[in-house]
């Protein structure tokens, strides 16, 4: 019988120094659960009363992760605050313990007992307690959540100098706040002003800024990582070595107004509430309270008891709120698509070919080396093109070398796995030669496109697959022109490709299972969360956008202000408003998206008057690209205003139509007039199978779109809202408005069962 190997081991050097390797058996990472700290707490002890230890390197035994953060499971399984408080409390304690350790003068016989302990001993007891041995986090890969919390406990961090080294506290992502000390040790290591923007976005902070900002106190090269972490501890214990923290001059003066003069530092809160509020509009509570608890803290002294109690609190308040449970549900399904439902592929696709170096092309070969570190070919029919695609390529890159998030080698070597080529290389053929997978994306053309699917299949090889990025002309139409069709595919980008999270994948009737398996590894491998999609106009994601905007139209022609539709939206939870978002794609395009969608959405989108967009495009007004569109953008930095002419234009349309507006424009209307239509169009998508579940349908409308991530997409939205009330508010739309808000088969089904999407 095989015994369980532990998950936390040690050795112990000839000097004296106890390596500590953490390494959780049967997971890919370290994460901290109940059990993991038990162990922890077992060894630290063991460590703390064995007088040949000296002091303790920790370190992990996984590839690429220290540790990547408490287990997430442990706090949705709360359903009171007492129980989240009966997680975060004994992690505070566990880590005061760890960065102060006393010796208790008993044997231990069980953690629980530990763990009575523990909850009775005050911060102030340990605080006051005779030292422990020194601690040493040696770091390399990522550090997360309460991994960092424990690096921070220790008494000296070093950090490797490498791309997967990330140290960061993500909490607020999950909307909740680190609840192990976090927001006592970070303030006081680093200083507020460094901290408060780490726990308030969740920030990721690589290795050279990390020393920069006295977060570790030393970098090393991977491969002396150990070595340099056993000399430190070997110095602390000798008292030889001195962390030098110090801040001096300028800093020292900065950090003394932010955090010692109450009058300074009540600004610096208020300033960051107002700077919080304007992203978020107060939607989420995560941010929020995690100021309120820095603010106590900060009045209080960080690490005092005040400090921790309100770090315990907030950390139960926001456990439970829907927010929180809605990003959890958000992160959980971005997780589990990390698993390629279609199996392990056949072949292990080396070399993209990318064809087109335009917005797209040039984006999905960034995301190909960058990303996915595989090799690229980009081909550009004209040179011109091409250099163009290689420079947007490089200036992504070099803005990362500048911010110092990859090093100005790492650009040039992720650079060098690009190779460019025109028609004007005579020998471009060569370079096609052993590519495994081409991702197309010239013009919006089925006759070109048909050109180059066959062009490119007749000089790649057999078991290369052909994936397209058309936006709009039906997979199987192109299919037909590719004389492998089992390896033919759509794989559907979202602009900018280097930022936008979403891949919708589109087979056709003829694609191979395996061929899916090979693109759906790509999208991954390239930091894309993918869904399948069904072969229908707009896929999802646009299709569902289709109606939403087209009432965006509607609404403007029924009286409703640019701005105030904005406001409304962005209130919802949209990153964006809709007339922000539609001045950014271009009118022009979004007029085209919308002709086209009417083709088979019919009355669902082309209601508000077609004539208006037609009459904006005539004036040249094609949004941000133009300069003008709903906002008048000025040259430079200056700031988008509503533009009046675009309002005055707007009324004069409402006053040769002569219908009078429906006055339902109240904020409450403004949201669910476009929300209701966007919703609608997704439970569609799930009843005619364009997508394959609730679940895909939330992720692509957060991921795709940005659908407001703390309702947890527009499934749970209609499922927290309650479907039969939106059934409801929508037939009395349709009463007014007309058919386009009918609500769908689906719909009226659940709600007549009163039947949800989720559990
Ligand atoms: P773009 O106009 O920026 O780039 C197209 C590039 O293809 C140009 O550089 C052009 O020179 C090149 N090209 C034309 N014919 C070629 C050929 N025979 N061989 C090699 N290169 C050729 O266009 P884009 O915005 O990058 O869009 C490309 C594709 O992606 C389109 O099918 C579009 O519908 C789709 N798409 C666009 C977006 C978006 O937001 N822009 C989003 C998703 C999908």
């Amino acid at each position: 019988e095989a015994q369980k190997k532990s998950n936390v081991s040690f050795t112990v050097d000839a000097d004296g120094i106890a390596t500590v390797v953490f390494d959780q058996q049967g997971s890919k990472v370290n994460t901290l659960s109940m059990d993991m700290s038990d162990e922890v707490q077992r060894v630290m002890q063991q460590l703390e009363s064995d007088p040949k230890v000296r002091a303790c390197v920790i370190t992990s035994g996984k590839p690429d992760c220290f540790v990547a953060g408490a287990d997430i499971n442990m706090f949705t399984r709360c359903k009171t605050q007492e129980d989240l408080i009966n997680i975060s409390k004994p992690a505070q304690d566990m880590f005061l313990k760890f960065a102060q350790y006393v010796i208790l003068n008993f044997t231990l016989t069980s953690s629980e007992i530990l763990f009575k302990l523990t909850w009775h001993v005050s911060p102030r007891v340990l605080g006051d307690a005779r030292r422990g041995k020194p601690k040493v986090a040696a770091i390399h890969g990522t550090c997360m959540g309460g991994g960092l919390e424990l690096a921070l406990a220790c008494d000296y961090r070093i950090a490797t100098d490498h791309p997967k080294t990330v140290m960061s506290l993500p909490e607020v992502m999950l909307g909740i706040l680190p609840g192990a000390g976090g927001t006592q040790r970070l303030p006081a290591l680093v200083g507020l002003q460094a901290a408060l923007p780490m726990m308030l976005t969740g920030q990721r902070i690589k290795a050279k800024k990390a020393k920069k900002m006295k977060l570790v106190d030393q970098t090393a090269d991977p491969f002396a990582l150990e070595s340099a972490a056993k000399q430190a501890a070997k110095g602390l214990a000798d008292g030889k070595l001195k962390p030098n923290r110090e801040v001096k001059g300028l800093q020292k003066l900065i950090r003394y107004f932010v955090e010692d003069v109450e009058y300074t530092r009540n600004l610096v809160f208020k300033k960051a509430r107002e700077q919080v509020m304007k992203q978020t509009k107060g939607v989420y509570p995560a941010p929020l309270k995690i100021i309120d608890v820095l603010e106590t803290s900060a009045k209080h002294g960080f690490g005092s008891p005040e400090g921790y109690r309100a770090e315990h609190m907030g950390f139960a308040e926001l456990g439970l709120t829907p927010e929180s449970r809605n990003l959890v549900t958000i992160y959980f399904a971005q997780t589990a698509s990390k698993k390629n439902p279609f199996g392990k592929p056949s072949v292990a696709d080396k070399k993209v070919g990318v064809l087109g170096a335009g917005l797209m092309g040039a984006g999905i070969a960034e995301v190909t080396v960058n990303n996915a570190k595989k090799d690229a070919v980009m081909k550009d029919a004209k040179s011109e093109g091409l250099a163009r695609g290689l420079s947007q390529i490089y200036g992504n890159l070099d803005k990362k070398a500048r911010r110092k998030s990859i090093s100005t080698f790492e650009r040039d070597s992720i650079m060098s796995r690009v190779t460019g080529v025109s028609d004007a290389d005579s020998n471009w053929q060569q370079h096609f030669k052993d590519v495994d997978m081409i991702i197309e994306a010239v013009f919006e053309n089925v006759d070109l496109k048909h050109k180059v699917i066959r062009e490119y299949e007749a000089v790649t090889p057999d078991h290369c697959v052909f994936a397209t990025n058309t936006s709009a002309i039906p997979i199987s139409k192109l299919a037909e022109a590719s004389k492998r069709p089992d390896k033919f595919v759509g794989m559907h980008y979202f602009s900018p490709v280097d930022k936008m999270p979403l891949l919708e994948i589109i087979r056709h009737p003829g694609t191979s299972d395996d061929t899916v398996a090979r693109v759906y590894d790509m999208g991954l491998k390239q930091g894309k969360t993918p869904i399948i999609v069904k072969d229908v106009p707009g896929f999802y994601v646009n299709r569902c956008l289709g109606p939403f905007m087209d009432e965006g139209m509607a609404l403007l022609l029924d009286g409703a202000k640019i701005k105030d539709l904005d406001s409304a939206l962005t209130k919802f939870g949209f990153p964006v408003g809709p007339m922000t978002l539609i001045d950014e794609v271009g009118l022009d395009v979004a007029n085209n998206v919308a002709k086209f969608l009417a083709t088979d959405l019919g009355a669902r989108v082309g209601t508000a008057d077609p004539t208006m967009l037609d009459q904006v495009l005539a004036k040249g007004w094609y949004g941000r690209k133009s300069g003008k569109g709903m906002h008048i953008f000025p040259a430079g930095k200056g700031k988008k205003t509503v533009n009046p002419e675009m309002e005055a234009m707007i009324e004069e349309v409402i006053k040769q139509r002569g219908k009078p507006s429906s006055g339902l424009l109240s904020e409450e209307d403004l949201q669910l007039r476009m929300v209701s239509r966007f919703c609608n169009e997704t439970a569609l998508c799930l009843q005619d199978d364009i997508i394959t579940d609730p679940t895909a349908g939330d992720i692509g409308a957060v991921f795709g779109i940005g659908f407001a991530p703390f309702r947890g997409g527009p499934f749970r939205f209609m499922d927290a809202y309650g479907v039969s009330k939106l059934v409801d508010r929508m037939q009395r739309y349709q009463d007014v408005f007309g058919a386009q808000f009918e609500p769908c088969q689906l719909l009226k089904d659940m709600a007549k069962d009163n039947r949800k999407f989720h559990n």
